[in-house]
């Protein structure tokens, strides 16, 4: 059986009904609401057992929302009322954030520590509030946005326009390359840790399917052809908005030469090598804005 696939799985009840009724203020009002904040990229969360994603009350959400007049939007419902997210970058904090009972962090440096469902939850309100934070005007005409559907959709105020924006999840591939003698392709880029390699990884194209992204990636970045791939899984990526979706991939085999531009090094590997540098006390190493180049 697959392992859970971290990010994955969100049992939270999206709401589509509600939201599409769009206005977002009754429900920040509304009994029981909670609300999850998100300040300059960073999330709240509390480590201690059992370590999870901090909620503020409605009040508290509410006043944050007033005094910075943050961007919110609605994530979903549960039993106990409607669950929020809340952009309260606006407010100025030290170096550790806004003191709001928890740890400010970058998701990506801590999501594995969580459990499945906080994780879960946690990128969904980065993806969704990431997006918000990004889309300010309109992409046709340069004009302002008015935000719908609970925030989840923007419509341009432009008369003569009136385009809207959706949330969007660009789609990235990753894959496992194997030869005939079992071993796997795998590269690292210069800014990783030392001793850290990866399968290749990429962004999809426009006029691509996916087994064509995997071929032309693993070429570009390895200079080794694919001869056949299946997909695998995917898995929600909100750094800063992919949808990552995993390959097996077979190839004949071949001296990988690695793309000097994202690879510094491409090996093949046998299930038993160690790479040559390998220390498995180095701490995973995340980009100072929780955002990558490339997936
Ligand atoms: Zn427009």
């Amino acid at each position: 059986m697959m392992p859970p696939i971290l990010y994955a799985g969100l049992t939270l009840d999206r709401a589509h009904p509600i939201r599409r009724d769009g206005d977002i203020v009754p429900l920040m009002h509304q009994e029981g609401a909670r609300y999850l904040p998100y300040w300059r990229g960073r999330q709240l969360v509390s480590m201690s057992p059992p370590p999870g994603a901090v909620l503020l009350d409605r009040d508290t959400g509410l006043a944050l929302a007033e005094a910075t007049g943050g961007s919110c939007l609605l994530l979903g419902m549960d039993d106990a009322g409607p669950l929020l997210g809340l952009d309260i970058s606006a407010l100025d904090a030290g170096e550790e954030g806004p003191d709001l009972g928890g740890r400010w962090v970058i998701l990506r440096a801590v999501g594995g520590l969580l459990p499945s469902q906080e994780a879960a939850l946690l990128a969904y309100a980065r993806g969704m509030l990431v997006w918000r934070e990004k889309t300010r005007f309109c992409s046709s005409c340069g004009g302002g946005l008015i935000f719908q559907d609970s925030g989840h959709s923007a419509k341009c105020t432009n008369p003569e326009c009136g385009a809207l924006a959706f949330t969007r999840s660009d789609p990235a591939i990753i894959m496992l390359v194997t030869d005939d003698h079992d071993r796997a392709l795998l590269g690292r880029q210069p800014i990783w840790t030392p001793g850290m390699y990866s399968c290749l990884a990429g962004f999809v194209e426009p006029g691509e399917s996916l087994e064509d992204a995997v071929a032309r990636e693993v070429w570009e970045e390895a200079g080794i052809r694919v001869r056949s791939s299946s997909y695998v899984a995917s898995q929600p990526w909100p750094f800063p908005q992919s949808l990552m979706i995993g390959f097996t991939a077979r190839s004949d085999g071949g001296e990988p030469v690695a793309d000097s531009h994202e690879i510094e090094e491409v090996r093949w590997f046998t299930r038993y090598a160690r790479p040559r540098s390998w220390n498995p006390g180095s701490p995973v190493r995340a980009d100072a804005d929780g955002t990558a180049a490339a997936p």
